[in-house]
């Protein structure tokens, strides 16, 4: 009988497929448990994921797949012919302790004026410096993670990228790293030298490191990347530093138009009590001004304050400008872009469509044919490693939450975000993770005295992290800690029964013949009749011609005394499998 083609999405939720199918939807439900998923009418399932069901049910359907018509798609601004000059947007990135923080605020010392408050108390994720009357973007970043994450959105935010190498230490692993994040996100490097007042400074040793190993040719060996020795702690070198900055960023003759609708990346977004939602962002087109309606991902919000990174009122910010805006009304997320819309009606529109397509795409990434097939080869159930994860600011708590799940278990652990938010770990936090069973992470924040009793008297744990490997790595180590241990059996030997002496309740006094391998006492065995196995015995002692031995060998007779869980009658004739049981700590890879 020809089959029945029926057309379906490439994602379709557990009810439109039953409905589709004319299934009941318990059936439908039913079958997906039997594989090991557990759904509701609403999850939406993947065409693969819904194909194998249909093959598994039997059913006398065919299923096709829908050409997908082509979604939105994101639009990238295009330069008009008047586009004028910007800023370039650097950031500082290099292998932890070798001076990015140092140097940052080494820059920002010596260029930009404290404000009235006394200094900059107040995480700012960019600031910029002037330089020769001309100005300079730079991006406090939490860390490589945020690149990742921004590179997943699809931004590509810097122009220039300052690698900090330690002169004493050389490139390290996070130096790589950076390399490699520079070149992917297409930004220009400038390598900073660092520590250059230590006596066991070797720039030499840097710069071949670079060049030999990472294609980095210094200029002064002929090559064209720019590399400055300085001294986050003296001072020395910053100016030649921006200067060459400056001198990179020429050569990139960057852009941006100022008469089109503002639009940018949100870098940063925390909740402040008094003023709501404070959202860092970064200007890369047009002119921004407060009443503006924005929209950033699934939130909007009418400019309410535009501020620059001192906290200095503007009336107006273009392009490479960071800023904090006041008024939205919820928190967007570090990386979304954000742009101007008309009125509230039109912000509010975009911000459902927007949670829609987000929805979508968290769903139907849910239960993939891929989840499918590895759950029903899946011997044992994934554990759930639950956490709570609170950050400082948006833009840390994203790459944090973001770097977790990169964080690969091949199935075996599912990590589950209970809960995460902006801020100090609070009680409610401990009061959830006691009920749900979860490690509370914190990433440059505080526990409060009265919350750690708190989580004290509740058995919550709570891991504080100031750098993000060490969280990321504490993470992994606990779900490692989840793996069930791997047995590992090796088969030593085997022996056949030739006599049975004696029958106690858990013991039997028996003799035989290794025919191959060894025995030794201490190993387990399976004892098999007619080749299949009756019983698991351990070997407790062994006997060459009434003497103990350490060891039997393969033709050599021996008496053994094995213990055994129950009675077991043993007869001639029956077959023994020597092997040692081993539980090994499994790893992710
Ligand atoms: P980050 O982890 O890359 O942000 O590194 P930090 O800026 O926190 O610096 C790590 C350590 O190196 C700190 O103890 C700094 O005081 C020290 N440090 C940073 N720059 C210099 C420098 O130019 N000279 C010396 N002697 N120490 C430095």
């Amino acid at each position: 009988m020809e089959k029945k083609v029926v057309v379906i999405a490439d994602s379709i939720t557990v009810g439109e497929l039953a409905e589709t199918l004319n299934l009941p939807i318990t059936t439908l439900i039913g079958e997906l448990f039997k594989n090991g998923i557990i759904a509701t009418i609403n999850q939406r399932i993947d065409f693969e994921t819904a194909t194998i069901i249909v093959e598994e049910l039997g059913l006398d359907v065919s299923l096709e797949k829908k050409e997908a018509t082509a979604g939105p798609v994101r639009k990238t601004h295009q330069l008009s012919d008047h586009a004028v000059e910007r800023a370039p947007i650097v950031a500082v990135m290099g292998h932890v302790d070798h001076g990015k923080t140092s140097l940052l605020d080494a820059i920002l010392d010596t260029k930009t004026v404290d404000d009235e408050a006394g200094g900059i108390t107040q995480h700012i994720s960019a600031y910029q410096v002037e330089r020769n009357g001309r100005k300079i973007t730079l991006l406090d970043t939490p860390g490589h993670e945020a690149f990742a994450a921004l590179r997943q959105h699809g931004a590509t935010l810097t122009d220039v990228v300052i690698i900090v190498v330690a002169a004493d230490d050389g490139v390290k692993p996070q130096t790589v790293e950076a390399i490699r994040f520079a070149r992917e996100a297409n930004a220009k490097i400038v390598v900073a030298i660092n520590k250059m007042d230590k006596e066991t400074a070797n720039p030499a040793l840097v710069k071949t490191q670079l060049a030999s190993e990472h294609q980095l040719n210094p200029e002064e060996w002929g090559g064209d990347v720019i590399m400055v020795e300085v001294s986050a702690k003296t001072g020395k070198g910053i100016d030649d530093l921006l200067e060459n900055v400056l001198l990179v960023a020429d050569l990139e003759e960057l852009k941006a138009d100022t008469d089109t609708p503002a639009e940018g990346l949100v870098i940063e977004s925390h909740m402040e009590t008094g003023r709501g939602s404070v959202v860092g962002l970064l200007v890369e087109h047009g002119m921004l001004h407060p009443g503006h309606f924005l929209v950033a991902g699934t939130s909007y919000g009418k400019v309410r304050t535009l501020c620059d990174f001192k906290g200095k009122a503007l009336k107006e910010a273009g392009p490479s400008t960071p800023v904090t805006v006041t008024g939205f009304k919820d928190l967007p997320q570090f990386g979304d872009t954000f742009y101007l819309v008309k009125n509230e009606k039109e912000a509010r529109q975009a911000t459902v469509a927007a949670r829609l397509e987000r929805e979508r795409e968290a769903a139907s990434t849910n239960v993939t044919s891929a989840d499918l097939l590895k759950l029903m080869s899946q011997k044992h159930e994934a554990q759930d490693f639950n956490v709570i994860v609170k950050a400082d600011v948006q833009g840390s708590l994203t790459s944090v939450i973001d770097s977790l799940r990169l964080i690969e278990t091949e199935g075996q652990i599912n990590l589950r975000i209970v809960g995460s938010g902006v801020g100090n770990i609070s009680e409610n936090d401990i009061h959830l993770a006691a009920t749900e069973g979860t490690v509370v992470y914190g990433f440059s924040v505080d526990l409060p005295p009265a919350v750690k009793r708190q989580a004290a008297r509740d058995k919550v744990e709570v891991r504080i992290f100031k750098v993000i490997y060490e969280l990321l790595d504490d993470a992994k180590k606990s779900m490692e800690g989840l793996l069930a241990p791997e047995v590992v059996e090796t088969e030593l030997g085997k022996l056949t029964i030739k006599g049975v002496f004696r029958t106690l309740k858990d013991e039997v006094i028996c003799g035989g013949e290794v025919t191959s391998g060894k025995i030794t006492p201490g190993v387990m065995a399976r004892v098999l009749r007619d080749k299949e196995q009756i019983a698991e015995v351990e070997v407790e002692k062994v006997q060459r011609q009434q003497v103990e031995a350490k060891e039997v060998f393969e033709g050599e007779m021996c008496g053994l005394s094995l213990k055994t869980q129950k009675k077991l009658q043993l007869e001639e004739g029956d077959k023994l499998e020597f092997f040692t049981r081993e539980m090994v700590k499994r790893t992710l890879s």
